[in-house]
């Protein structure tokens, strides 16, 4: 990153942070990916659970492996291979109450609201209520002007490289979007859009920690 890129983002993520404030929300910025490991481990004190969520920013950076391996945390992993698909919704449902919840965002404004699209619902519906805390880490590539940015970049780019990555990992899934990079507004078994949500605040001050990074993270 050079100099003036750091620079930008810095200024940006600092500008962000007040208005997350602002909000009831808790931020904090760093500039690598490296520090954004430790940012996010830093948050999560055992004893405790903390439910995985499907999420390309928390997962590439091996930090699932990271969080099981701290003192007194359970991890509640729906993705364990080998779980039926009724196994891996008892264990989301397991998560509603978990200690951590720990994923990202698919957007956030510049005005400090948190816009996301979600398949099966149960990440979106934690982040609302539930968990006692959300850990968001998010690189400053999904930081966008405002709410119909917000919308355009999940719609145009987040979910059809989320359902691409999905394919990537299962031939099977094939909503439309996987054929030419498009969305198509799908109404396919296979969607992963059926749930928007903004979040304006929290009442619960503090509750939500959005870890921001200046590297670009995730789609
Ligand atoms: S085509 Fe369907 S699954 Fe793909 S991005 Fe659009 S609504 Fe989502």
């Amino acid at each position: 990153m050079d100099e003036p890129t750091r620079a930008f983002r810095r200024m940006t993520a600092e500008r962000l942070i007040r208005h997350l404030n602002r909000r009831r929300m808790h931020g904090s910025y760093v500039e690598t990916a490296a520090e954004a490991r430790a940012a996010v481990l830093s948050l999560i004190q055992g004893p405790g659970s903390v439910i995985r969520c499907g999420t390309e920013s928390v997962g590439s950076l091996g930090l699932w492996k990271d969080i099981a391996a701290l003192p007194g945390i359970e991890l509640i992993d729906p993705y364990v291979p080998g779980l039926t698909p009724a196994e891996g919704d008892e264990r989301r449902r397991r998560g509603l109450t978990a200690d951590y919840l720990v994923t990202s965002c698919n957007a956030v404004t510049l005005d400090g609201r948190l816009v996301n699209l979600d398949g099966t619902g149960n990440r979106v519906a934690g982040m609302i209520f539930g968990p006692k805390k959300v850990i968001l880490l998010v690189g400053m590539n999904k930081v966008v002007s405002d709410l119909d940015a917000a919308m355009d970049r999940i719609r145009d780019f987040a979910a059809p490289m989320n359902n691409l990555r999905i394919k990537a990992l299962n031939p099977a899934h094939e909503p439309p979007c996987t054929e030419d990079g498009r969305c198509h507004r799908c109404a396919s078994p296979q969607k992963i859009c059926n749930a928007w949500t903004i979040i304006e605040g929290q009442r619960d001050e503090g509750r939500i920690h959005v870890v921001l990074t200046g590297e670009a993270l995730g789609y």
